[in-house]
């Protein structure tokens, strides 16, 4: 790859109801009730670790009225890391600015972004795996004595100039922390990983995003929704508008557990909150794989899907839910994959309409 080059947009499969990436329906949502996102540490359900690291980290940069540390917030799309990075310009007070690494093409993009900083405020990049080498070498010099090292001109009237910037703290946030240059991530002092999320605490955010939509909704309900949205909060609100809006066209006035699930059935996710692209993953692993190992590259080919979405969209949850192991040989299927993979097939052979369509 060209050294200057911003690194390439990578086809990451949005149609899919139970995405964690961000798409346009999601937006809305946001635009509607910008109240969805948690606004303090403590309206944020789950990941009580990273959490409470937060939080002291934020205590004390308080009291010693110091900057916080440069923080990498790292996981799966949807879990919440650019809710975080708010709460923590809001917790401390400070003015949040915000970008995505793709954006940042050029070095000079990334002097506009850092000389527009106020003392103390957050820089969040979304995606900060994408930098290209060049903006990430201008980064190495803000982030730790808040300089920068422009080179302007070229061939012998090139030269360094160097000017001062705003104290920051940058808050970066990756799906693929493996993707970072050892260089940028030697220089966050505070690594957080996000997590998928719990059950309880999923049925606590679909209970509050209820709430905030004025939908009306059964303890069962949240929690068959909450079961269904692979550990991400993101799909957890999704599946609730949509399942609201099958209850509205129903006629029915809340949400309850029977309703939930024959809507999502329909939606084709299955009461382990797989859908179709998952359940085809774990069949031809299982089929035409003999439950593996299969390499990444194979199993792409197969599926006729772009390796990077295999890996950072589905297969996460996958591996969280004990389904499919990655090992140094390729992807392999557990024994529960291939049971559920087996009660799948079984049950469609029993109907007429197969899951899988
Ligand atoms: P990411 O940046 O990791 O892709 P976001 O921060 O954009 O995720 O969160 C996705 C959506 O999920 C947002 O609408 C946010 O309101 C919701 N969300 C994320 N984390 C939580 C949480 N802990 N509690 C409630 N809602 C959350």
């Amino acid at each position: 790859m060209e050294k200057n080059t911003v690194k390439p947009e990578r086809r990451v499969t949005v149609d899919r109801v139970v995405a964690g990436v961000k798409v346009e329906e999601d937006q809305h949502l946001e635009t509607q009730r910008p109240e969805i996102r948690p606004l303090s540490f403590d309206d944020y359900t789950g990941q009580t670790n990273v959490k409470e690291n937060l939080k002291v980290y934020v205590n004390s940069a308080k009291k010693r009225v110091a900057q916080l540390d440069h923080v990498i917030l790292h996981g799966p799309p949807g879990l919440g890391k650019t809710t975080m990075a708010r709460i923590i310009g809001a917790e401390l007070n400070a003015l949040v600015f915000e970008t995505r690494g793709p954006s940042i093409e050029r070095p000079g993009d990334l002097a506009g972004i850092l000389n527009q900083l106020t003392p103390g405020s957050i820089l969040f990049i979304d995606e900060v795996h994408r930098l290209s080498i060049k903006v990430e070498e201008v980064l190495y010099s803000a982030m730790e004595d808040f300089h920068l090292d422009i080179i302007v001109g070229q061939g012998p009237a090139a030269r360094a100039i160097r000017t001062s910037i705003a104290p920051f703290t940058l808050v970066g946030a990756t799906t693929r922390l493996s993707l970072l240059s050892k260089p940028l991530l030697d220089r966050f002092g505070i690594q957080e990983r996000l997590e998928f999320y719990d059950d309880d605490a999923l049925t606590t955010i679909v209970k509050r995003a209820a709430d905030i939509f004025g939908i009306s909704i059964s303890e069962g309900g949240a929690r068959e929704i909450a079961t269904r949205s692979r550990g991400t909060p993101r799909v957890a609100n999704r599946l609730l508008k949509r399942v609201w809006d099958f209850t509205i066209g129903a006629g029915q006035s809340t949400v309850d557990k029977e309703h939930a699930d024959r809507v999502l059935l329909r939606q084709g996710i299955d009461r382990m909150g797989l859908d179709r692209i998952d359940r085809e993953i774990l069949r031809v692993v299982s089929e035409q794989y003999d439950g593996g190992p299969v390499g990444i590259e194979a199993l792409a080919a197969t599926l006729n899907e772009d390796r990077a979405t295999l890996e950072e969209v589905y297969e996460p949850y996958l591996v969280f839910k004990g389904f499919l192991n990655r090992g140094p040989r390729g992807r392999v299927l557990t024994a529960s994959g291939q049971a559920h993979i087996d009660a799948v097939l079984q049950r469609d052979k029993k109907r007429d309409g197969s899951i899988f369509s």
